[in-house]
């Protein structure tokens, strides 16, 4: 390999590719490095959702919305599908209309519609809704296929934008202009660190500092159920769990409903999102459970909980053919670890759930910043 180079990037999930993106585009040599031969963290293990409705409102809805555009100016380039766009959100109890109201009265509301019962199924007639009192409906997603999608994003960067990717290696050290490799040392002036939720690898310290912890999710992977929908579906549940509706006051009287209504499923962590693959297949979770060294078993009574909401907004739910779990960073403290640890390190963490809807827009400011040079148009 060779050992020098303007930029190194640990890690290939989405926090690594868009720093590498990003310094690419200011025009430096670019190293990736990982253990794995390909991504087979978080990155891959998602929905594939870039989220924009529901964002927390102040420092993640913006970077969402430029994160959605930094995706559809890439994903044709790297010959990547957009499998669909926008996001559907049928909601069944009156509380949940008021948040919808309140979310809708909001600058984040922007191009967003309360539709009717009939309006969702004048939309999607396709799908079997439960009878539904309101549905949200957003223009702003974009929905991609991760495990098909990332591993193109990464030959994209290395055939077009010039990026190199390292063999295999596992990262032991990183120190000013160094880092330190199972295959020996790689000199960079800048050095990026996206090691996602590896807690006890590189900078332990300042993952504990940030109280960073894991969460762990459960994903099922549906049989074609013989509709097609052209947006991700989400559900009541989604409203009292993503920051941008349940920061509002207005979500008070839904979360203390639901409490009554839906305590297993909140217990459990669990909120509904449906998308739709190419095959008429669907990805549907998920489950959120928190802690360090969280058990890697897929447990059937947490599946059921996920199942049982598919139940209540899109009627029967066809055979899994497919489960997995998946694990994230998340710090109670904020959504993004961001920490120059020494001279020209900077590590860089998604510590929520929304890694893939923000790290374009997250990694072009910092490496700006950080490079202190602009980047290149996309
Ligand atoms: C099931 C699930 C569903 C999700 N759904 C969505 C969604 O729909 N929308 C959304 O916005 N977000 C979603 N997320 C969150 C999102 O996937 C994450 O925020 C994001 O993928 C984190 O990316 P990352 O690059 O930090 O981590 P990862 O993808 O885990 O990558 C980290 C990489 O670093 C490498 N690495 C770590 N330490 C070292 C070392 N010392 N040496 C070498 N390599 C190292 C690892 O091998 C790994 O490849 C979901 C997460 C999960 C788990």
């Amino acid at each position: 390999m060779q050992a020098e180079f303007d930029v190194a990037v640990i890690g290939r999930g989405v926090v690594g590719l868009a720093h590498a993106f990003a310094a690419a585009r200011a025009g430096k040599r670019v190293v990736v490095i990982d253990r794995n031969a390909r991504a087979t963290g978080a990155t891959i293990r998602n929905f594939g959702f870039i989220t924009v409705t529901g964002q927390e409102r102040h420092a993640m809805w913006p970077l969402a919305r430029r994160s959605r555009d930094i995706w559809a100016a890439v994903a044709p380039r790297a010959g990547i599908a957009v499998e669909q766009a926008g996001m559907l959100l049928p909601v069944r109890r009156a509380a949940s209309v008021d948040v919808l109201q309140a979310f809708l009265a909001t600058e984040m509301g922007e191009d967003c519609q309360l539709l009717t019962d009939t309006g969702l199924r004048r939309q999607e007639p396709n799908v079997p809704f439960k009878p539904a009192l309101a549905a949200l409906a957003s223009p702003h997603e974009l929905r991609i296929e991760s495990r098909a999608a990332v591993p193109m994003l990464a030959a994209w960067l290395q055939n077009e934008m010039k990026v190199t990717f390292a063999d295999p290696t596992t990262v032991l050290h990183c120190e000013t202009g160094r880092v330190e490799t199972s295959r020996g040392d790689v000199r960079a002036d800048a050095i990026f660190v996206c090691p996602g939720d590896d807690l006890n690898g590189l900078f332990p310290e300042v993952m504990a500092r940030f109280s960073v912890t894991r969460c762990k999710l459960q994903m099922l992977r549906l049989a074609n159920p013989g509709w097609r929908c052209a947006r991700p579906i989400m559900s009541d549940l989604g409203l009292a769990r993503y920051e941008g509706y349940a920061a509002l006051p207005e979500a008070d009287a839904l979360k203390a409903q639901l409490k009554v209504e839906q305590s297993r499923q909140l217990d459990a962590g669990v909120h509904l999102i449906v998308v739709q693959s190419a095959d008429g297949s669907l990805v549907v979770g998920d489950s959120h459970d928190y802690g360090d060294a969280p058990d890697p078993f897929q447990h059937a009574d947490i599946d059921q909980l996920i199942l049982d909401e598919f139940a209540s907004v899109c009627g029967p739910a066809p055979a899994s053919i497919e489960r997995w779990i998946g694990t994230y960073a998340s710090s109670p403290q904020q959504n993004w670890l961001q920490q120059e640890v020494s001279k020209g390190v900077h590590l860089a963490v998604a510590t929520c759930g929304a890694g893939m809807s923000t790290a374009f827009a997250l990694a072009e400011g910092a490496v700006s910043a950080a490079l202190n040079t602009t980047l290149k148009e996309i």
